[in-house]
């Protein structure tokens, strides 16, 4: 067995390889860029070291330097995680001129399966079905369009050299085409430096269902049955689950053994996952393959109640599978929700920042909860938006579902806007509780899911104001003295006073909301309603309160006049009205578009003097690798443009101001 390894990564999957190589008794090495010097992953490997930059090219990137780490330290083995190297042919190779065992499959099966269009030709001559397609060298657009009014539109233009949704464009019609390739191969290019794009057949309404394939250096290849990943936005992955809906005995053992066959025809080791399109006819057609660990191999770690990590190791140190394929089975059903810093509501734009709060729902043998970050920790422009993974499960998907809803409720996450209102909505939904799911499930129930937060109920609004009223208290016990409170309790009785609030999710609607202060609490009236709050308990982050003879207990977090209210799933956030910001200057800031995050102008849609509508383009911008398109938010005149293609932006910056309209 390997005495040591170093891990080649960061985050939730860095911690997630290195508690397994502990656990087996291996020495373990972090390698960390710049940024990341006091990350979590850093901390708990029993060595690290410094290899670069904050972005990843200079970093995580970077082969020569990895390699060196791993010299300098000694190591043995080099676990890639997902990600960064982990599907490089070129750094298994440098590994083995190194003499350093890479975790992962033969510098030969990577490259079988680097590019999406070779490895399809391969997978055609292994007789493993394929969608119909064009995958050839010719690139020219004319070719391009040629091909895919061949095939007969709708058609997915899919980067070659792909990953995780990037450049992957849908055209409906020839009419899209252009439009559509110019951006895939734009995205293409500056995500994997490559612009080379094959066309597919749009499938409607497929089901991604992948199959986690093992196989060892001895000749032995099994498969750990499957993972339906078919609730997808903008083509990632959100919720996962295992076994898929559904599924039958005859069809899972058919796709079980054409993974099988897939990874055999390439001579393949280690952990790999066969994508394939499953269509409402049970009839499979081959994707991709992933040659490496996937993100969401913890729902099939918990329904064949395997380590996974465990199992790459041993194979990585020449050890035979530790099972044959008839001592393999399923037990139960689980779920995994990717929590991501980003805004559900408008469009799932990146997010960025401080976490100023963070807990995690309780763990049991029915919750598990990856995490990459924490309290205190930054999610950055550098690296992948994602939080954490909330995995579940249960002796069945319905019980699995109650647990992912249960601890969805309990993830608390401030500082920066989540995903989480999102998850459960979906996790809340009927038609996913019914198992109804393909891969345009999210764009079908958009009006369900969407916005993913509802608009601040009249409690929500009196909780939110409670928060803002009771400052906390100090240290210990909060005092019971009336007099210690800067609640504006008066001895005479009576006082008055109100706030405003602004409820941040959808049309940032005001409300302006009346107080009295009464001995052990408040009375509201909001709208048309009067809601009296008894205060039981107010501490860091915490509140339990009396409202209508029901005790609410809820987490908030607020900094200055931005709050953020955990209830049941559910992140308000709310801000309140001060002295630099009343209602008038609320509306004066949606007249003016910023830049969400640092990126690069790619399209300039409208110009001062133009009207425009409600929800009309404004302007494209790549950040993160993504195109994002920032629509207008009402209907007006611009007055002002301040950017153009090709400008680098910086957060915050204004990028386009509307005309104010005319009273
Ligand atoms: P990536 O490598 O970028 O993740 P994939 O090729 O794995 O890209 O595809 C990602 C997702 O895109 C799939 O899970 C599926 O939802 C959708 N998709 C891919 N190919 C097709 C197709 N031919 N028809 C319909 N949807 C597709």
């Amino acid at each position: 067995m390997l005495k040591s390894v170093l891990i080649a990564n960061r985050g939730e999957i860095a911690r997630r390889v290195i508690k397994t190589a502990k656990l087996m008794g291996l020495r373990t090495v972090a390698v960390f860029s710049d940024v990341d010097y006091r990350a979590r992953h850093v901390a708990e490997a029993d060595e690290a070291v410094r290899i670069g930059g904050p972005l990843a090219r200079d970093s995580y990137l970077k082969i020569d330097a990895v390699i060196e780490a791993a010299k300098k330290t000694g190591v043995e083995a080099i676990h890639p995680g997902y990600g960064f190297l982990s599907e490089n042919a070129a750094f298994a190779e440098a590994c083995a001129r190194a003499k350093i065992i890479f975790v992962g499959p033969p510098p030969s099966a990577i490259r079988a399966m680097g590019g999406k269009s070779e490895a399809k030709a391969l997978m055609a001559k292994a007789q493993v079905p394929l969608v119909p397609g064009y995958h050839g060298e010719e690139q020219s657009p004319s070719v391009l369009e040629k091909a895919a009014g061949k095939i007969g539109y709708p058609v997915l233009i899919k980067a070659s050299a792909g990953g995780g949704g990037k450049g992957m464009k849908v055209a409906q019609d020839q009419g899209e085409f252009g439009d559509q390739l110019a951006s895939a191969k734009r995205e293409a290019k500056s995500s994997f430096g490559d612009d080379r794009v094959l066309i597919e057949k749009y499938l409607a309404k497929p089901r991604h269902v992948e199959i986690q394939v093992f196989a060892d250096t001895h000749g032995n290849c099994v498969y750990l049955f499957e993972r339906d990943c078919s609730i997808q936005r903008r083509h990632q992955k959100v919720i996962e689950e295992a076994p898929a809906p559904g599924m039958t005995a005859t069809l899972r053992q058919r796709m079980g053994e054409a993974a099988v066959t897939a990874a055999k025809s390439i001579g393949y080791v280690g952990a790999g996952t066969v994508e394939f399109l499953l269509d409402e006819h049970g009839a499979f057609y081959f994707m991709e393959m992933n040659t490496r660990l996937q993100v969401e191999h913890p729902v099939t770690e918990f329904i064949t109640g395997l380590d996974l990590v465990e199992w790459q190791l041993r194979v990585a140190s020449g050890e035979k599978l530790p099972l044959i394929q008839d001592q393999l089975a399923i037990n139960g059903h689980a779920f995994e929700a990717r929590i991501y810093a980003e805004d559900p509501d408008r469009d799932f734009l990146p997010q960025t920042g401080r976490i100023t709060e963070f807990h995690v729902p309780h763990k049991n043998s029915h919750v598990r909860f990856d995490a990459g970050v924490g309290m205190g920790d930054t999610i950055s422009t550098y690296y992948d938006p994602m939080i954490a993974k909330l995995i579940v499960w249960d002796r069945d998907r319905a019980s699995a579902l109650e647990w992912l809803r249960k601890a969805l409720g309990q993830v608390e996450v401030g500082g920066l806007i989540t995903n989480i209102s999102f998850l459960t909505k979906l996790a809340n939904n009927k038609s996913f509780a019914k198992g109804d799911v393909d891969t345009g499930f999210i764009a079908r129930h958009e009006k369900e899911l969407l916005p993913s937060v509802p608009p601040a109920s009249d409690d929500v609004l009196a909780l939110a104001a409670v928060c803002f009223l009771r400052e906390n208290p100090p240290e210990g016990n909060p005092p019971t003295d009336p007099w210690l409170l800067a609640d504006g309790w008066r001895h005479f009785g009576g006082a008055h006073d109100h706030l405003t609030l602004i409820d941040m999710s959808g049309n940032q609607v005001s409300h302006k909301i009346g107080v009295e202060y009464v001995t052990d609490g408040f009375v509201f009236h909001v709208r048309k309603s009067t809601v009296p709050v008894r205060v039981d308990l107010f501490g860091y982050g915490s509140l339990i309160a009396e409202m209508s003879g029901r005790l609410i207990k809820l987490g908030f977090n607020r900094a200055g006049n931005d709050i953020t209210l955990f209830l049941n799933g559910v992140s308000y956030r709310l801000k309140r009205a001060g002295i630099a910001m009343d209602e008038e200057n609320g509306e004066a800031a949606a007249l003016r578009i910023m830049a969400p995050m640092p990126g690069r102008i790619v399209a300039v849609h409208v110009s001062a003097g133009k009207m425009v509508e409600k929800g009309a383009p404004l302007i494209m911008l790549e950040a993160m690798k993504m195109e994002h398109t920032l629509k207008a938010g009402h209907a007006g005149k611009i007055e002002y443009v301040g950017c153009k293609p090709g400008d680098q932006i910086r957060e915050g910056q204004e990028l386009l101001r509307f005309a104010t309209p005319e009273a």
